[in-house]
């Protein structure tokens, strides 16, 4: 894979055997499968659509969340009590407010400890603790098919692309700026690989299937949207590994000491796997970056352009999208803040703060390219020659 360590075969050997079982155990315990954000929409707060920071001027953000809250108040903790819950009226509904698009807010009441609040200067909001912010459970919102698409999705990628990171390959551009290009066209394939792998085939029976065209015609085809993938993964992985020790030590205490064990046991797993060391022991060698007389004001720049592009994910107009695509970018800002904010990796314990909300977002937006680099492999060969097929008798 370019720029990085490993090659796909090692990449596909490793994560079929290693990573994917691994992290699927380990986004499913208490610690990972909760996920704080805000909905404002519940609480019918004054805010409800204010926090889009672009295109104010259109009623953009209206669209923004899909669906009125469907959940009991009974199931919120007490301190969110005090705010009354109203329903929005049918013309703030989003456009694209299909079922699939909702986000289950179903809660238990676990309390989170022993995790500082820091500041992750590559992304643009975190979550500090507020009382209009709420728990989700992610297992119950997995990424996949929601009928999001026409301009607003295709507005928020354009901005992505065009205004921060400037497309790949012009010759002029810095490795830097194609390695933020490959992380942001990584997570965009992954993101449409989740769409293809959990498709809703049709309406009226509810059947959900995997949907090889989209899969074959949004990525496969194009040999270096699947490279950003592996890339993107190749360098998620990296910064969960350089963060070891650190995760090795971190709290994973939610008050359910066989739960958290499993969690701790399950990171530990991941973090020294002895298949891993020996096959692929530096997945991307982040320190042959920022080098030359340039580099520290590339760093600004790229950190500066990596931050528009967490705010732009306020703007998402589909609540279940605006959820993973938040995750996912703040996953992404985790490992770049593990890998280029600590040089000193002897006493990177000591040195990098974590979030517990930025942890949940690493191990899960690690997990959803695992999955997603999976799915390529195993079914990357049969959906090409199925719409080679298909495109033959046509
Ligand atoms: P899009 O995927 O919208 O792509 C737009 C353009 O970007 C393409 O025409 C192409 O020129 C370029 N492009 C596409 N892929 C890549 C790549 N990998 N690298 C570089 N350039 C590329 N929909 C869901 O159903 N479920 C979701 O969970 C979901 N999450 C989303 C999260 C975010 C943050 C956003 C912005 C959108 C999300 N969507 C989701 C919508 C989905 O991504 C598509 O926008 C939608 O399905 C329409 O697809 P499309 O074929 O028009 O192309």
């Amino acid at each position: 894979v370019e720029d990085c360590c490993c090659d796909y075969e090692t990449v596909d050997h490793l994560n079929g055997e290693v990573l994917h079982p691994i992290l699927q155990e380990l986004v499913k315990t208490p610690f990972c499968r909760y996920y704080k954000t805000s909905f404002f929409n519940c609480f019918g707060q004054v805010k409800l659509w204010c926090d889009c920071p672009f295109w104010p001027e259109d009623h953009m953000c209206r669209l923004r969340d899909c669906s009125v809250c469907e959940c009991p108040e009974s199931e919120f903790p007490d301190s969110f009590k005090p705010f009354q819950r109203t329903l929005l009226s049918d013309d703030l509904k989003c456009r694209e407010g299909k079922p699939q698009a909702a986000v289950d807010r179903t809660l238990d009441s676990k309390a989170f400890r022993g995790w500082t609040e820091t500041d992750n200067p590559w992304t643009y909001d975190d979550e500090t603790d507020n009382s209009e912010m709420t728990y989700v459970n992610l297992q119950l919102n997995p990424e996949r098919y929601t009928g999001y698409n026409g301009t607003s999705a295709r507005r928020i990628w354009d901005a992505v692309y065009s205004e921060n990171c400037p497309k790949y390959p012009a010759e002029e551009l810095w490795q830097e700026e194609k390695i933020l290009y490959k992380l942001i066209s990584g997570l965009h394939s992954s993101i449409s690989v989740h769409i293809a792998s959990d498709y809703l085939i049709d309406e009226a029976t509810d059947l959900w299937g995997h949907n090889v065209e989209i899969m074959y015609y949004r990525v496969l085809q194009y040999p270096n949207r699947v490279e950003s993938l592996y890339f993107t993964f190749l360098f998620v992985l990296r910064a969960v590994t350089k963060a070891a020790e650190y995760l090795e030590q971190a709290e994973y205490d939610t008050g359910n000491p066989t739960e958290d064990l499993k969690t701790q046991s399950l990171m530990k797993q991941l973090l020294y796997d002895p298949k891993l060391q020996a096959a692929c022991p530096l997945p991307f060698d982040e320190a042959k970056l920022w080098k030359g007389r340039r580099g520290p004001e590339l760093k600004q720049k790229i950190q500066a352009q990596f931050k528009n592009i967490s705010a732009v994910m306020d703007c998402v107009g589909c609540e279940k999208c605006r959820l993973w695509g938040k995750l996912q970018v703040s996953g992404l800002g985790t490992a770049l803040k593990i890998l280029f904010s600590v040089n000193d990796e002897e006493n990177l314990v000591q040195i990098l703060q974590l979030q517990r909300n930025e942890v949940v977002a690493l191990m899960n937006l690690l997990n959803r390219l695992s999955e997603s680099v999976k799915f390529v492999h195993e079914m990357g060969a049969a959906a090409e020659k199925l719409v080679q097929r298909r495109m033959h008798y046509s």
